[in-house]
């Protein structure tokens, strides 16, 4: 088997399209080695030896060594160093490279094969002590904290007091005199800690790192990750052993990291800061503040420091040629590290850039008028889902504020809520329902859990390429980074700016376009909905077949749906309007009246009502189809429960409480959820659903004279499970139709019990349309009730029967082959049959493309989630 790839020196024998084997930074580097791109030469160990590593009990393959010596030479032989040899030593870089980009998750080791002999070898070559000194001390820190596992801190801590002693303030004061004493006391650290030496065998600590690697893919923060993410665990990682150029040589030397497009506006053009005279992580990791890469952009930000255009002009401008290679080969932002060794360029990593959704869509749409790219591929480049991001409010310009605090626009979106300052924090306040913003010095892999509960993020230290900037924009949470100013006391809880305190639990608002933190909170307003958001909400609607409708009830989000492109309303549910004060005091009597006459009596205070609430909802909707549902939840929902409660219905509606409190007792029910309710209603008091069909009509009359277009009523009947409900219900319904006079209307049910899928050719002799409610016939598919699965879905996800929440993505296996049974039967007894879906899932992208595949006619889904049905339809048609 081959387990090591080798790559440099212009070609590699491995490339993009091998990610599964090689890790996504292994392809990449081998793809930008054949592309002639001057890439430090190394090799790639295989993610099948992370697999066997974990199968075998940590145990590597035996013919994996034979195969690294190999690589080791492939290396030696290119850089014309030795691994180990004083007089020439060659340095490697030991990386980590999963499948999927998991940023600062796992680990990384630079400068390896330094030693007591090695860094005088290295001194003597690059004639500069210091810098060999330099390396060998970042070295000893990574690796006895990556791979010997004593926290960093340790000698940060010495590196700290030294500098001190010394009167310095910055590491580049340092020098090779104070490096030797330092370095002396590392090594000692690192003895006192584990009791032995720190190795100096160059092989020792090459597979030492190696076994780091691999075992980081087990971490605690990895599977963190991992979960939050979907990566799978069996995927595993690759290792990449490299050969090391240096940024830290001096003033021709830098490190940094750009992206080809600004990642989050989407702006084309280049973006990115960089360090000189530093190595690898000092730009992620915020140590330094770094510099930006355009003088554009450092003027922008009025920094003094000069760009890296300024300062390194003719490396710059071979950066900014190998963007221009790198978008046009990859056809897609990249984002880059690169490390420039006394004015040459070395290029280290490529992948694609995260970016914000506005910037997905802002790519998308000028790759695709540049002609870089198709529509279709443009459509498909936007993640439905982050869409949201788009949708949600940003910061009123005109409200008042009361500026805190000012740091980097890290993340885009604004947000408000309490402050907190630690991961754990944030995560169970935000679990007891609070609205948390996360502030920390700077964030860590070690907060994940804390950054995804939060609204927002802001740290006091680090750059637009810091950990927790990365973090959030991949999250899409708003978040401000590098806020100087604030210094945060975790001991007392606050913090404090320009002589104010904020103290855990006030209220702030972040706004992470601008990098603002407001104290309060500052009112918001809705989002602007054209530009490139329309142009591919417009690019969807071409190419989608399906259609899309909205549940909706109120004019308020009926108005939002539409707004947002819904087609119709695919469920309107009319029991939320028995709700309101006025009318539940009706709809109570009606439930107590002693007889149909009693019954009839009270709903006829509530039509008028109910003839208004549809009559708004029409206007609205125009000529667009509109489903509405007939009552469905169990009558005893609408009585009071408490005594108190009791107490006080009796007094206002005249009954005496005894008599409130039996009627209760006797509508109470075991199981409501397979009790007396939908359907079931309508057949022991049809008056209930003759009373809405009669508002439905008289509305829609209503309307029509008034507005001049006549409104399409779809009246749904819920609960069905026999053709016989449906038909007597039917029956009910067109009798007052005829009664009314009405206008355009068809009669459907909801499908969303198992029987009525298996009997859908029945029922479809009644019914012009089947809407699947996905949310009760996953309930009844899986036997199991929504309200009480929370104590053991997570148990059976993280088990793996089943793989994801059923009430969050459609379970195509069961329930979907239900949709599949009654889609085919509802459709032979009556082809022009109307089918749509109207639960939760209507708004998924993966339930979205099953109802694509099946052939429904529409989708139905909450106001906010018509912008992603839309592209999500688009994506299941492409
Ligand atoms: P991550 O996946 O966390 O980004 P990397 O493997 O990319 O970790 O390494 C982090 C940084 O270390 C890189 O961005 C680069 O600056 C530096 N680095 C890695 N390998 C080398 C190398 N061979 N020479 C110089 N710097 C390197
Ligand atoms: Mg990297």
């Amino acid at each position: 088997t081959q387990w090591v790839y080798n790559f440099g020196g212009g070609s590699a024998e491995g490339n993009t399209s091998m990610k599964n084997l090689l890790g996504g930074k292994g392809a990449n580097l081998a793809e930008m080695a054949s592309l002639g791109l001057p890439v430090p030469p190394g090799f790639t160990l295989t993610t099948d030896v992370c697999t066997y590593y974990y199968d075998n009990g940590e145990q590597y393959p035996d013919d994996m060594n034979d195969q690294i010596e190999k690589g080791l030479s492939h290396i030696e032989e290119l850089t014309g160093k030795k691994f180990g040899d004083p007089a020439n030593p060659l340095l490697v870089s030991v990386r980590s490279g999963a499948r999927a980009s998991m940023p600062g998750m796992m680990d990384t080791v630079l400068n390896l094969g330094l030693n007591d002999e090695t860094v005088e070898g290295l001194a003597k070559l690059s004639g500069d002590r210091r810098f060999a000194l330099d390396s060998y001390r970042r070295f000893i820190t990574m690796y006895s904290d990556v791979v010997m596992g004593v926290h960093h801190h340790t000698y940060e801590d010495i590196l700290e007091r030294h500098k001190d002693d010394q009167g310095y303030m910055l590491d580049t004061e340092m020098t090779a005199d104070d490096w030797d004493v330092v370095i002396k006391d590392f090594k000692s650290a690192t003895k006192r800690a584990l009791g032995r030496d720190f190795p100096q065998d160059p092989m020792e600590q090459l597979q030492g790192a190696v076994d780091a690697v691999f075992g980081s893919w087990m971490n605690e923060r990895a599977i963190v990750y991992r979960r939050l993410n979907d990566i799978p665990a069996a995927w595993g990682t690759a290792v990449n052993v490299q050969a090391m150029v240096f940024g830290n040589m001096g003033d021709t030397s830098a490190t940094g990291v750009a992206f080809t497009r600004d990642p989050s506006t989407g702006d084309n053009r280049y973006y990115g800061e960089f360090l000189i005279n530093a190595q690898g992580e000092d730009v992620v990791a915020g140590i330094r503040t770094p510099q930006t890469l355009t003088k554009v952009a450092r003027e922008e930000m009025g920094d003094d420091a000069p760009s890296m255009e300024e300062a390194l002009p003719e490396v710059y401008t071979q950066l900014a040629e190998t963007f221009v290679t790198l978008e046009a080969h990859y056809r897609d932002m990249q984002d880059i590290e690169f490390t420039v060794e006394e004015g040459k360029l070395w290029m280290l990593q490529t992948r694609t850039g995260k970016r914000t959704a506005r910037a997905a869509l802002k790519i998308a749409v000028d790759m695709a008028e540049a002609g870089q790219i198709s529509q279709e591929e443009a459509l498909l480049r936007v993640d439905p889902m982050s869409l949201d991001q788009l949708l949600h409010p940003t910061l009123n310009p005109d409200a008042p504020r009361d500026l805190v605090a000012m740091g980097l626009p890290a993340s885009p979106g604004a947000a408000i809520g309490e402050v907190v300052f630690t991961s754990d924090e944030a995560e169970t306040l935000s679990k007891a329902g609070h609205k948390v913003i996360l502030v920390r010095v700077e964030t860590s892999p070690e907060d994940i859990h804390g950054m995804h509960a939060a609204e927002a993020i802001v740290t006091a230290r680090g750059g637009m390429t810091s950990h927790a900037a990365v973090v959030a924009r991949g999250m899409g949470t708003p978040c401000v980074s590098g806020a100087g100013d604030i210094r945060i006391d975790y001991d007392a809880q606050q913090f404090s700016v320009a002589g104010r305190t904020i103290k855990k639990g006030e209220i702030v608002t972040v706004d992470g376009a601008t990098g603002q933190v407001f104290f309060g909170a500052v009112e918001m307003q809705q989002p602007e909905l054209s530009g490139d958001f329309a142009k591919v909400m417009k690019w969807a609607d071409a190419a989608r077949r399906l259609g899309i409708r909205t549940n909706a009830e109120t004019p308020l989000d009926v108005q939002t749906a539409k707004d947002f492109g819904a087609e119709g309303i695919g469920l309107c549910r009319t029991e939320h309007m028995f709700f309101e004060a006025d009318r539940l005091g009706y709809f109570r009597e009606m439930i107590l009246a002693e007889d149909k006459e009693g019954r009839e009596a009270a709903l006829s205070k509530i039509l008028p009502v109910q003839r208004e609430d549809f009559a708004a909802i029409f206007r609205i909707m125009g000529d667009l189809p509109c489903t509405i549902r007939l009552l469905d939840p169990p009558l005893h929902e609408f009585l009071p429960h408490t005594e108190a409660d009791i107490e006080t219905v009796a007094q206002s509606i005249g009954v005496p409480a005894k008599e409130l409190m039996a009627r209760a007792t006797d509508l109470a029910e075991s199981n409501p959820m397979l009790g007396h309710r939908g359907c079931r209603l309508g057949i022991s008091y049809p008056e209930i659903y003759e009373m809405q069909a009669r508002a439905i009509f008289e509305a829609q009359k209503a309307v029509a004279e008034e507005t001049g277009v006549t409104p399409v009523a779809e009246i749904m009947v819920p609960l069905v499970s026999s053709a016989k409900e449906l038909e007597i219900l039917k029956g009910k319904i067109d009798a007052i139709a005829k009664d009314v006079g009405a206008l355009d209307y068809i009669v459907g049910t909801m499908i969303e019990l198992p029987r009525a899928a298996l009997r859908a050719g029945d029922i479809a002799e009644h019914a012009e349309f089947f809407s699947f409610g996905t949310n009760d016939l996953t309930q009844t598919t899986f036997g199991l009730s929504r309200d009480d699965a929370g104590r053991f879905l997570p148990d059976y996800v993280s088990q793996g029967i089943m793989e994801k929440d059923p009430f969050m993505t459609l379970d195509q296996d069961g329930v979907g082959d239900l949709i599949q049974i009654a889609t085919e039967r509802g459709r032979k007894t009556k082809e022009s049959l109307k089918l749509g879906i109207c639960g939760e899932h209507g708004g998924d992208p993966a339930s979205v493309e099953f109802c694509h595949r099946v052939g429904l006619n529409y989708v139905s889904c909450s106001p906010y989630r018509v912008p992603i049905a839309r592209l999500a339809a688009a994506q299941a048609a492409i």
